[in-house]
């Protein structure tokens, strides 16, 4: 089996468009969806005589992304022109960084090895560069159209060592970068909308060899599981290749996710080819030293030092604590919830059920659930202190969604307040056993499992208001 004679070395190369209002060169806006070139000025079309601005915010988002994945900022880094023709890119060039990039020499950790050891992941360097325009191929029989609204569309590249040995590493890296990237709040990290992008280069020797073996770039990746695929595809068939006696060619391939399959690109491109060479329009980006600590003492706080911080201090454990990491508007929002109560679990358990079930249905985002988190909290107290049942309190829930009233207010509006009262819940008991002649017999001649079943007979009939410990003790003493 090859697999056992030969290592997958794999690195990623990461293209994450900022979150800026503008693009990184005019101040043409970076809305996604926008009708085609409508976002465009003479500097992203590339008219003569245009020169670009750089964007302060770029940078700032750029800097606080490097110093999230632990880079080292160069406080002088030099935009370049990376030259070459698609149809796409008007002036002929990106503007990219080559030789000085705005930061070197970070790490990831992905997880933990057999051993317990952290698996870490390095990063060779971070730059900033700019996007080209949009190619669409299958709008218009026969014809391509060009869309040039991402055009100077900032971007940051994050080129990892060769350090992935699996394709489930692979996976992992990528979920953990757009995690922090999220935390970090620089992008919006999607791949459906392009604003996350990744190419790979990949190749294959025996293990404990030093010497890396030759490797090919694989593109056209849509969605990380598909980068896992395509990554299990191409090792397959370097190794295949070199079972049979044959040599891997360095080139570019892409991904054909309906065929499974990687096929040759027809550009063939080393960095040679793009001619290099400092941009003359802009000048070298000088980064004040103060500048560059503030940016690392203002960092957001990153994933894993939340993760334990919430598990700590809110009581839930780090599998629950992952589940409501999935984006940094939920771990907020029960952070909210979880503090205004003082109940972690119970927040848990609300944030996780109902919280996310509703909005699984409305497809909307936490961030905007008209349950607002004090709101939440105070139907955790609620319950906590016997006021309203936890039957009536998903029912209570329902409608502060829908009228956004406080949910006091609507317990004491729709009669759902709990009821402790003796003589209330002694006729629902009386009733139940009324109605129910059959089990009622059983139950009062010392069947005592049907007591629950009784008791949910009693809460359904007084439509969750009646407090089910009392209930239980009024049960007990009819069977005396
Ligand atoms: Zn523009």
């Amino acid at each position: 089996m090859s697999h056992e004679r030969y290592e997958m070395v794999v690195g990623l190369e990461v293209h994450v468009q900022l979150k800026t209002r503008t693009k990184a060169f005019c101040g043409c806006s970076t809305d996604f969806g926008a009708p085609p070139n409508v976002n465009t000025c003479p500097v992203c079309l590339a008219l003569p005589g245009a020169l670009p601005v750089l964007n302060e915010r770029a940078v700032e988002l750029a800097a606080r992304a490097a110093h999230g994945l632990g880079c080292k900022i160069d406080p002088v880094s030099v935009f370049a022109r990376k030259n070459y023709f698609y149809p796409d890119l008007p002036k002929g060039y990106q503007i990219s960084q080559f030789d000085q990039p705005l930061a070197t020499g970070g790490s990831v950790v992905i997880g933990k090895d057999e051993k317990g050891a952290d698996i870490n992941i390095g990063i060779t360097r971070l730059h900033m560069e700019e996007d080209a325009g949009k190619s669409i191929h299958d709008r218009y029989p026969g014809a391509t159209a060009i869309d040039l609204n991402r055009s100077g569309v900032p971007l940051i590249e994050i080129v990892s060592e060769p350090d992935i040995r699996t394709s489930p590493e692979a996976g992992a890296y990528l979920r953990t970068l757009k995690q922090i990237l999220q935390y970090l709040d620089v992008s919006d990290v999607s791949m459906e909308e392009g604003s996350l992008r990744v190419d790979a280069n990949i190749s294959v020797r025996p293990p404990g060899e030093a010497k890396l073996g030759t490797k090919t770039e694989v593109k056209n990746m849509n969605s990380f599981s598909a980068v896992e695929r395509a990554l299990e595809t191409e090792f397959d068939r370097q190794c295949a290749l070199l079972d049979a006696g044959g040599r891997v060619e360095q080139q570019t391939l892409l991904w054909d996710a309906t065929r499974e399959t990687v096929r040759p690109s027809r550009t063939k491109e080393g960095s040679h080819d793009y001619r290099y060479f400092p941009e003359p329009d802009l000048r070298a980006l000088m980064l004040d030293k103060k500048w560059i600590d503030d940016a690392r003492k203002n960092l957001p706080e990153l994933p894993d030092a939340r993760k334990l911080r919430l598990s700590q201090e809110l009581g839930v454990s780090s599998s629950e604590v992952e589940q409501l990491m999935a984006t940094p508007a939920l771990a907020d929002y029960f952070e909210a919830v979880a503090r205004a109560s003082g109940d972690g679990k119970a927040a848990y358990n609300w944030v996780m059920g109902e919280v996310l079930a509703t909005l699984r249905v409305s497809g909307d985002d936490v961030a905007l659930f008209p349950v607002r988190p004090a709101d939440l909290a105070q139907l955790l107290n609620l319950v906590r202190d016997g006021t309203v049942s936890h039957t009536a309190a998903k029912r209570v829930f329902a409608l502060m969604k829908d009228t956004g009233h406080p949910a006091a207010q609507v317990a004491a509006d729709e009669g759902l307040l709990q009821v402790g009262d003796e003589g209330a819940i002694a006729t629902w008991v009386d009733e139940v056993l009324q109605e129910h002649p059959d089990e009622a017999r059983r139950y009062l001649s010392g069947e005592k499992k049907l007591q629950g079943v009784l008791v949910g007979f009693v809460m359904k009939k007084s439509k969750g208001r009646a407090d089910p410990k009392r209930v239980n003790q009024l049960l007990s003493s009819r069977a005396g």
